[in-house]
């Protein structure tokens, strides 16, 4: 039985997902930091585009294509 002094690996930083507000591992092993996986990551972005999407239609006359799509 060998007992080197391997070098122990670093003590993983957590922080809190927010997506989901569970434990994420915020190290460069975590491609999806500060998120914990890529699922979380994909729907914050998700989050962010449909307000991207949403900002313009505001600005757009909603009386006019109601109208149009009415007849
Ligand atoms: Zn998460």
């Amino acid at each position: 039985m060998t007992m080197e002094n391997s070098p122990q690996p670093k003590p993983e930083k957590l922080v809190t997902c927010p997506t989901c507000g569970g434990d994420s591992v915020y190290a460069p092993s975590n491609l999806f930091r500060p998120f914990c996986s890529e699922r979380c990551k994909n729907i914050d972005l998700g989050a962010w585009a449909n307000e991207d999407f949403r900002m313009p239609a505001k600005g757009l006359p909603e009386d006019q294509l109601t109208d149009s799509d009415g007849a």
